[in-house]
């Protein structure tokens, strides 16, 4: 069976972490793997930066192009002495269309504009690491993804043709396999039309690739390898003495991450969860640790409790003017102008008289809006809170994150706690 790897941009980053990307295939030596790469380090912003000089017709757009160029080109050196990137196999086409690209007007459509640009991030990487691997005798086939993913023509936000996807997928990379080839190389994060045209998935798509690719296959199980050692009970950000949760549902991940943890989107698990394939969040530094695995059994989930932190929260409660309660009429008119606002409601709360929400304080979202649901209903709001999620919460858990907060909003369910909260600190 085939195992998808998946590497980010952080692990590719220079020449060092791509010498790495080999040490880790060596790892499995009889393994048939697809190796899902991003773009290197940061390219994926510059070529956004890129992309927005070039469509507002800045002076210096070469600088910018220059720079993303020269980063590779050391990554190249570092890689192979005495060799320039251009010299890298498959290199010098995606060099001369992205100029021929920035030589040329943009056109109306800026999203169409954006996926022919950002894409190459993916292109050069693939290109990098497939010469590097196989010059190290790691024989690999690299394969363009824009003939494999199969989508519609949203551009940076493109929905993915599965039934045309799979097809694609299985008649081209099974056989590679059978020849003396035992890595597949692809680029994440990119698609095409069924004229042709690259698309993107949607920023930090590659994982979701890595599941396209994995559900298509049917394969054994998918890895993530980041620089992280796999994933952690909160975000070290807002919280000392997190653990790693070694092992959770696909249930559980989804669940944490619809209450903000920012650890695997859900379009990526998706996939995975119906085929029961499994999900390995590993580490690239200490690839022969443990990680983190997320699959179909639910028995390991309450072992340890998560924290999930959502600050800058604003807590808005809405009543009626005229007397009346909070009915199904208001309260569909009320989650349309969140709709309308594009404000992404984090809890909410309803009584008789009054609906309350916590949500992200968005200066340029919020203030329309709480303008608009003035004309209609007496608005009063909080600032400056903090939203806490506990899952698998107990008294402890909850006194750890209350020290010091005055809470406003208190939720508990089966498994789960929320608190809306002001810092008294
Ligand atoms: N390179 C793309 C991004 O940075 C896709 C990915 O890395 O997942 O968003
Ligand atoms: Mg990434």
């Amino acid at each position: 069976m085939i195992n998808v790897f998946k590497f980010g941009g952080a692990s590719v980053k220079n020449a060092d972490a791509v010498k790495n990307v080999g040490e880790i295939i060596n790892l499995f030596p009889t393994q048939k793997t697809v190796v899902v790469v991003s773009a290197m380090g940061k390219t994926t912003n510059a070529l956004e930066k890129l992309l927005d000089a070039w469509y507002t017709h800045q002076p210096d757009i070469y600088q910018y192009w220059n720079e993303i160029k020269n980063y590779h080109q050391e990554i190249t050196t570092a890689l192979f002495p005495d060799s320039s990137l251009k010299d890298v196999p498959g290199v010098a086409p995606i060099l001369e269309q992205v100029e021929k690209q920035l030589d040329a007007e943009p056109s109306d459509n800026f999203d169409y504009e954006y996926d022919q640009l950002v894409s190459v991030g993916e292109l050069l990487s693939t290109r990098i690491v497939s010469h590097y691997l196989n010059t190290r005798g790691i024989n690999s086939v690299w394969l363009d993804a824009k003939k494999l993913i199969r989508t519609d023509s949203s551009y940076r936000e493109a929905k993915v043709n599965w039934n045309v996807s799979e097809e694609q997928i299985t008649k081209a990379i099974n056989p590679c396999f059978q020849d003396n080839n035992r890595v597949v190389l692809v680029q994440g994060f990119i698609g095409a039309t069924d004229t042709g045209q690259t698309t993107t998935l949607g920023r930090e798509g590659s994982d979701f690739s890595a599941a396209i690719f994995a559900y298509c296959l049917d394969a054994k199980a998918v890895t993530i390898w980041k620089d992280v050692p796999g994933m952690l009970n909160a975000d070290p950000k807002y919280f000392d003495n997190t653990v790693r949760l070694p092992k959770i549902s696909f249930k559980e991940a989804i669940e944490l991450s619809y209450y903000g943890a920012t650890v695997i989107h859900p379009k990526t698990l998706k996939p995975l969860q119906n085929k029961g394939i499994p999900l390995y969040v590993k580490s690239f530094l200490t690839p022969n640790s443990e990680g983190t695995i997320i699959q179909p059994g639910t028995e390991s989930d309450h072992e340890v409790p998560s924290f999930i932190f959502r600050m800058n929260q604003i807590l808005i409660s809405i009543n009626p003017r005229d007397f009346s309660f909070i009915m199904e009429e208001n309260l569909s008119h009320i989650f349309n102008l969140f709709h309308l606002f594009g404000v992404k409601i984090n809890l909410m709360q309803n009584s008789a008289l009054s609906f309350s929400v916590s949500v992200d304080d968005d200066r340029r979202k919020i203030e329309p809006l709480l303008q608009t649901l003035q004309e209609n209903y007496a608005i009063r709001y909080n600032r400056n809170l903090e939203l806490v999620t506990i899952r698998h919460y107990n008294t402890e858990t909850i006194d750890r994150v209350t020290v010091n907060k005055e809470i406003l909003v208190e939720q508990k369910s089966r498994y789960t706690a929320r608190m809306v909260m002001r810092d008294l600190g």
